[in-house]
């Protein structure tokens, strides 16, 4: 494995392959040094990969290394690829602040649970995460002092309820998805000062006028900054969205079909049985699978 890996060489035509998601680095194979005996030939139809899972340090990353050759003809350009050593895959979350993937990671879970999924985190001014919760709208249980199965058990309810009274105007609430009215109403009470979406939620558009029509929420607003850029919005706003068509809210989705017409049309592909083959999968192995149908739209 060794040696393959580091015969991996750089081809200049691989570039032109589209079928890799965002953030794969690709490089194709000297196939004559991993085919047995060296012929260089592609391998025997039906070689089945073998896969290696190899962590990586923090962010974490999951590779999964086929050992064999497989083809894949994208456009024509016939790009041999070796998901195994070709795909060295640096981290979609490069480039963000560090608790957005802990944030994802709750979102992740909540979509594994069938809660709405939404997570949050709560960092201090030197970075550190010192509350985090997820949405629990399906879930029976949580840890002591989350609200669970109800309507009100939305991630930065979760994340602030058991936050001891003080000032918090130095700490920053990340959360995947840009808060609602009432996660609006809990940031401003618990006096936190600053809150970070991921993605647009078109539902509570205009609630960021809420100031100028109240004084004591002007008095400690918690001020809004978002959303991410790229696909990491795609996806914060795609796993709510697939929630809703999965759960039939009509008033979610004629929302979204005004705003954001080709993420709906998104979420309606996935939701199901598609939906359903990525909840069993961890974030990253998820991710790596979804990304190259969030960059073709499919
Ligand atoms: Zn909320």
């Amino acid at each position: 494995m060794k040696k393959a890996a580091n015969a991996v060489t750089n081809t200049p035509g691989a570039a032109t392959c589209a079928w890799r998601p965002a953030w794969v680095t690709h490089r194709t194979v000297d196939h004559a040094s991993i085919t047995p005996g060296g012929s260089g030939a592609p391998p025997a139809a039906g070689t089945k990969p073998r896969f290696v899972r190899r962590p990586v340090p923090w962010p974490r990353w999951h590779i999964h290394l086929p050992m064999s050759v497989r083809r894949i003809s994208v456009g024509g350009t016939g790009c041999w690829q070796t998901s195994s050593m070709v795909q060295a895959p640096t981290d979609p979350f490069e480039g963000v602040d560090q608790p957005w993937r802990s944030a994802f990671l709750l979102a992740w879970e909540a979509f594994q649970t069938r809660s709405i999924p939404v997570g949050s985190v709560l960092v201090n001014a030197a970075g550190e995460v010192v509350r985090s919760g997820r949405n629990r709208s399906n879930d029976r249980t949580g840890p002591v002092g989350h609200v669970a199965g109800s309507y009100i058990a939305h991630a930065e309810i979760n994340t602030l309820a058991t936050l001891p009274q003080g000032d918090y105007n130095d700490h920053t609430l990340y959360t995947t998805l840009e808060p609602c009215f009432l996660c609006t109403a809990a940031l401003r009470h618990s006096h936190v000062g600053v809150v970070r979406f991921a993605a647009p939620d078109p539902m509570w558009r205009g609630i960021e006028r809420l100031p100028e029509l109240n004084d004591q929420m002007a008095r400690r607003w918690t001020r809004r900054e978002g959303p991410l850029d790229g696909h990491l919005q795609t996806w914060a706003a795609l796993l709510p969205l697939v929630s809703s068509v999965e759960r039939g809210v009509q008033s979610v989705q004629q929302q979204h079909a005004a705003t954001m017409p080709e993420v709906l049309s998104l979420a309606r592909e996935w939701a199901g049985a598609r939906a359903d083959r990525l909840r069993a999968l961890d974030l990253d192995s998820a991710m790596m699978q979804a990304w190259p149908m969030l960059t073709s739209g499919r």
